[in-house]
């Protein structure tokens, strides 16, 4: 497939300039990861991508993270699990020994997840994901119940390693109401960070500037950089 490198570098170009003018409007010390989500794309632009500086990349499905992180095996890639995962994929998943799994939507699949741990001797870096707009399409935990959810799971599930938490904006025109649902899961976050969570994923290709303004500092960013 032929790779128009230098579409991808402007475009990586721009969103890397977006998130620094967010940043620093937050505080010159407020630092903000980028995971390049590459479902939408192959493993070809995802290489290139690394060429380009990128280190981390996230997919939302089990069985394609296993194709591509197999098929760039050669490059030191720090792969990011984002979307919903299955219980039936738990085993799969560990496999492929993922830097963080961002979808961990309760404590039913913690301790599903946690039997395989313990099995395997193993630990996951995990964040709680928290559907902050309450809506029925996306999983995670609702966040009134999140902080109580979150203790839980690190006084249950040694072997998860939670990090902090993660969510996708409200869908939604609104504004309003996709910052709302920033605030709420950075609020959460902020109680959390007693318990340790360092890391507040959330902000997507069309909310990532707001998200960060709302205190993200983890942003997942897809179309903006491969459609
Ligand atoms: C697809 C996806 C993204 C990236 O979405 P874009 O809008 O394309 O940037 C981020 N997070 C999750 C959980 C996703 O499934």
């Amino acid at each position: 497939m032929h790779i128009d490198t230098e579409k991808l570098r402007s475009r990586l170009d721009r969103v890397i300039w977006n998130i620094e003018a967010a940043r620093l409007k937050v505080n010159a010390h407020h630092i903000v990861h980028m995971v390049g989500v590459s479902k939408y794309t192959d493993v070809d632009h995802i290489a290139a991508l690394y060429r380009l500086g990128q280190r981390a990349f996230g997919e939302n499905q089990v069985q394609q993270l296993k194709v591509r992180s197999h098929a760039l095996d050669a490059l030191p890639i720090e792969w990011h699990m984002i979307g919903t995962l299955q219980k039936n994929k738990i085993t799969a998943l560990l496999d492929l020994r993922p830097a963080l799994l961002h979808s961990l939507d309760g404590i039913a699949l913690a301790e599903a997840l946690h039997t395989r741990l313990e099995s395997r001797d193993t630990a996951l870096a995990c964040l709680l994901q928290i559907n902050a707009a309450g809506e029925a399409s996306k999983s995670g935990v609702a966040p009134d119940a999140a902080v109580d959810v979150y203790q839980e799971i690190r006084e249950r599930f040694p072997r998860i390693e939670l990090k902090g938490v993660m969510t996708i904006g409200a869908h939604s025109e609104d504004h309003a109401l996709v910052r709302k649902s920033f605030e709420t899961t950075h609020a959460v976050y902020t109680q959390l960070q007693h318990d340790g969570a360092h890391i507040c994923s959330m902000g997507m290709s069309g909310d990532y500037p707001l998200a960060i303004a709302c205190g993200s500092n983890m942003v997942r960013i897809g179309s903006a950089l491969f459609r």
